[in-house]
């Protein structure tokens, strides 16, 4: 399929974004030119919006493509999504643990390198995980967040004691699930009764209101705003652990002193394995495609970002080529 001289892509330059005509570039030796077939709209593009970072250029880091053009014929038509973080300077395979530390690394759509909410993207053949034809491209889109979602389960495992989860929204659904698939038993919070409902479906306890203070000795805070932490750490144990998936744009005032007097860690918790991610998704470990609750062409973008806050969104996708 020819690739046509111009694309949409939403960007973003000081926290105001914009849908822009671009110009597809072709791929430099070790690079590949992908069709993106869906693209998800995540809380960190949201915040960009709102100042979170100072990056400028095309945003959207959780995709799913076809490989239209690459130097190597291996890549061509596979159908791929891609881990985000590329360390400075890197060629060849890329391990996601050590990438997502190094000093100077760029990340897809959110640091130093464009990203994926547009007709293509050109990555860096290291970066690409690919996909399984069992895999759809929504559920390729929602590998990236499966995978964060993974990444905070593993700092804190299933224990003896029940984690409390604090949020219901699209992230912490995804926590909840991976949680509940590894046999742990799972307390929650939240403020929507339908995705309370769907996380109690899944298995997990719902509270009625909030949780007594000082409860729990583990956390997982999955809300995307202050408040959450501020809920997460009121209901944290003497000597507990909090684990923090949210980003927040600015600087929040919180209350640290239960930190020192009770003695809490916080631990945050940022990206994990896509590669995993898509094995989990393949094996049918983890289901994620029920939780894309909106669609919308690329060109709607700005409608996408508009249902994306709504309180019953869940994970709300672009699909620039109608698939
Ligand atoms: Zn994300």
């Amino acid at each position: 399929m020819p690739i046509p001289d111009k694309m949409l892509a939403v960007t973003v330059e000081g926290g105001k974004k914009a849908i822009t005509v671009d110009r597809p570039r072709s791929p430099e030796p070790g690079e590949v030119l992908i069709r993106v077939e869906r693209v998800g709209i995540c809380g960190t593009d949201l915040e960009m919006f709102e100042g979170y970072t100072d990056f400028r250029g095309i945003i959207g880091h959780e995709f799913a493509g076809t490989v239209v053009e690459a130097d190597l014929y291996s890549w061509i038509r596979r159908r791929v999504t891609a881990s985000i973080n590329l360390p400075d300077g890197a060629l060849g395979t890329i391990d996601e643990d050590a990438a997502k530390h190094t000093p100077n690394r760029k990340a897809l759509g959110i640091r130093g390198m464009d990203g994926a909410m547009a007709d293509y993207v050109l990555l860096p053949e290291g970066l690409l995980v690919s996909l399984p034809d069992s895999v759809s491209w929504a559920e390729g889109a929602m590998a990236e967040p499966l995978a964060a979602a993974m990444n905070a389960v593993e700092q804190l495992p299933p224990g003896e004691n029940p984690v409390l989860l604090v949020g219901d929204g699209k992230l912490a659904q995804l926590i909840a699930r991976v949680y509940l698939s590894q046999g742990g038993e799972l307390h929650v919070v939240g403020r929507s009764d339908a995705k309370l409902t769907m996380l109690e479906k899944a298995g997990a306890k719902v509270l009625d209101g909030a949780a007594k203070a000082g409860e729990y000795h583990r956390v997982i805070e999955a809300t995307g705003s202050a408040v959450g932490m501020q809920s997460a750490l009121a209901a944290t144990a003497p000597q507990g652990t909090v684990v923090c998936k949210s980003t927040i744009a600015g600087s929040t005032e919180l209350d640290l002193s239960r930190l020192v007097v009770d003695e809490i860690t916080l631990r945050g918790s940022r990206c994990g394995s896509v590669k995993q991610a898509v094995e989990a998704i393949a094996s049918g470990r983890n289901r994620v495609e029920d939780l894309v609750s909106d669609v919308f062409p690329l060109r709607d973008a700005n409608k996408a970002f508009k249902r994306a806050v709504e309180p019953d969104a869940l994970k709300v996708q672009l699909s620039p080529h109608g698939a």
